[in-house]
């Protein structure tokens, strides 16, 4: 049988990626802001953060409201938290910043992976 073998850049471990908690002044832990793992991966060579607002933030806080203002807004979704380390931290669904020519990937287990 033959066809054709994809080979994905290697997983990149969050926590090489100047990972850093985001809050808001009354709410713990409402997000995730990393260094996109696009240069790692070869999709690009600008160096650049992202973002990422949590559906259940740490502590149980609320999730931030939908808000223009906020980095990392994205429309007002919110993605789903696991993990309380940058470790281990897990999101839901993929990270979807391939509509600016970036990364698409997920975060599992806090590997960095391509989609
Ligand atoms: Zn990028």
């Amino acid at each position: 049988m033959s066809g054709i073998v994809l080979e994905l850049p290697a997983p990149v471990p969050l926590i090489d990626q100047e990972p850093v908690w985001v809050h808001s002044p009354a709410r713990i832990g409402v997000g995730v802001s990393f260094l996109c793992p696009c240069r790692k991966m070869g999709l690009g060579d600008h160096q650049h953060r992202l973002t990422v607002l949590f559906l259940n933030p740490l502590a149980g806080a609320k999730p931030l409201e939908d808000d223009t203002t906020l980095a990392g807004n994205n429309g007002g979704y919110r993605w789903a938290r696991s993990g309380l380390t940058f470790e281990d931290l897990h999101l839901s669904p993929n990270v979807d910043a391939a509509s600016v020519g970036c990364w698409n990937g997920y975060l599992h287990d806090g590997q960095l992976r391509l989609f």
